[in-house]
């Protein structure tokens, strides 16, 4: 049988030690407020779906711990052996977008292309793995549409005002997920941002009116746009069925868009929508949520023209166990990267001193019993801060047999196989290398120059480009039928 991740990349070891067996994948379920043991329903393929970005602005780092947090998730499950079927949305219309885009003079489309490239450029400078699929909402209205007429036809719906609204009272387990108890009185409690009328405040709008000089779809239904609950469930059913394995995102999401995603995908399909809910708790500053409208945040880009690493903050983002907040210090922003230069200058130890001949049986022990810890830790409901001290500790124990000459030349092997495991989930050993990491993007823009300024035989600026980006990492090759590159 093929290994599930069969075709990944080669370094990674595949799967956890099968002679001593790991302690069994587990996560809290938000939903049964419980430590559960995972494994997919079928198949052996984990269908998951994560709330992705709003792309009316930069993410801030707050953005990206949850993301990090999804990215360590598709890591350690795959290290468990799964497949990944996972699904990502693009929230490319929404009040704010269309409020911006307008003031910019910009169609939508000209807006969100902007934000989502710069969203993708971040990920991948934080080393956060694509999803299998990434679903603009745009691209779905006529799904979301063809949803909301069949809720309307069970009964689930009314309109007002040219709106569509759901209708809570005919979904009776509403609350289940954030247990909330809502049998009390809410008239005027705070649950959606719509200024539309509602029959009751927990109503939520599934199709907005249009409202003068916005943008609209004309659909059976009406015409107007989608409210932000209903794309994730249309967007998850289509891609991954009924049912999903896991629904992740971060804790701000619980209430009201989880609550009303499971709302209405049950109303639609009858069977549960997920089985398990993981949430990530914020990135802080000084004891508040760090969020655009406090305007106590940091885009990536601000903090890496402030000379950090990408991987310093990749690694700080992934140290605090996801179900704890984390405050974020420049301070600690420098002790990660204090910790990734501890264990890279291990690494070139263990890779270019000369040991004794021979092999400590102890170290051996040692090393195997560091990685299992390392491994239980991540299955522990990924606790990174126990998997970060098992690679730590045994560092430390490393590096003083090697400095009293315990340490052999068959030692050497293990011990860069445990970095390798360890780097598997966290990715920060290698550095981004000078000038920092250029996205995809940006080198087919300064290939796409140099085509042009070879063409106006203007060879100099043509022959600038191409070291700047080998400088860059980027070897570029002339072909027949065009420019190749590729990544040092
Ligand atoms: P948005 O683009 O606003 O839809 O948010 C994208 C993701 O970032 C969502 O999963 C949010 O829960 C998450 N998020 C927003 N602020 C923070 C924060 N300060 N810390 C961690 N996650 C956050
Ligand atoms: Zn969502």
């Amino acid at each position: 049988v093929a290994h599930p991740a069969a075709g990944w990349t080669t370094h990674i070891p595949t799967g956890y030690d099968e002679t001593s067996p790991s302690m069994a994948l587990r996560f809290y379920n938000t939903l049964t407020q419980q430590v559960q043991e995972f494994a997919p329903a079928r198949d052996n393929t984990v269908r998951m779906y994560t709330c992705g970005p709003t792309v009316y602005d930069y993410a801030h780092i707050g953005n990206f711990r949850t993301f990090t947090f999804v990215d360590l998730l598709r890591k350690t499950l795959r290290a468990n052996g799964f497949g990944l079927n996972h699904v990502m949305n693009i929230t490319d219309v929404d009040d704010k977008i269309i409020r911006n885009a307008a003031a910019q003079g910009k169609t939508l489309e000209e807006y969100t292309a902007i934000y989502t490239q710069a969203f993708l450029d971040d990920c991948e400078t934080l080393r956060l793995e694509r999803p299998e699929r990434l679903t603009p909402a745009t691209q779905h209205i006529d799904d979301m549409a063809a949803a909301i007429e069949r809720l309307g036809a069970g009964n689930h719906t009314y309109a007002s005002d040219g709106s569509i609204y759901f209708r809570i009272s005919t979904f009776p387990q509403y609350g289940k997920l954030s247990h909330n108890d809502f049998s009390g009185n809410l008239a005027g409690a705070r649950v959606d941002v719509d200024e539309y009328e509602k029959a009751d405040a927990r109503d939520f709008a599934l199709w907005k009116a249009p409202k003068p000089g916005e943008r609209f779809w004309e659909e059976a239904i009406g015409p107007g746009r989608p409210g932000w609950h209903i794309e994730c469930s249309v967007m998850a059913i289509k891609y991954l069925g009924e049912t999903l394995d896991i629904h992740a995102g971060g804790v701000d999401l619980i209430f009201p868009h989880h609550e009303n995603e499971i709302a209405q995908s049950e109303s639609l399909t009858g069977k549960p929508f997920s089985r398990f809910w993981l949430h990530a708790e914020f990135l802080m500053v000084e004891g508040q949520k760090m969020s655009k409208s406090l305007g106590n945040y940091l885009t990536l880009r601000d903090v890496l023209a402030r000379g950090y690493e990408p991987e310093a903050i990749r690694y700080l983002l992934a140290s605090a166990p996801y179900r704890k907040s984390l405050n974020f210090t420049f301070d600690g922003l420098k002790s990660s990267a204090t910790a990734i230069e501890r264990l890279r200058n291990f690494k070139l130890r263990l890779e270019t001193d000369r040991y004794p001949e021979g092999v400590q049986e102890r170290l051996t022990a040692r090393t195997a019993a560091a990685s299992q810890a390392f491994v239980d830790s991540l299955n522990d409901d990924l606790n990174t801060a126990e998997a970060l001290a098992a690679v730590f500790e045994y560092v430390r124990d490393a590096n003083s047999a090697m400095d009293t000459g315990e340490f052999r030349s068959g030692n050497v092997a293990g011990a860069l196989e445990f970095l390798s495991r360890f780097d598997s989930i966290f990715d920060v050993l290698r550095p981004t290398g000078k000038g920092g990491h250029i996205p995809d993007s940006e080198v087919e823009s300064l290939v796409a120059e140099r085509t042009a300024a070879k063409k106006a035989r203007n060879f100099v600026a043509a022959d600038r480009i191409r070291e700047q980006l080998l400088e860059r990492g980027i070897v570029l090759e002339d072909t027949k039928s065009g420019v190749r590159w590729k990544r040092k």
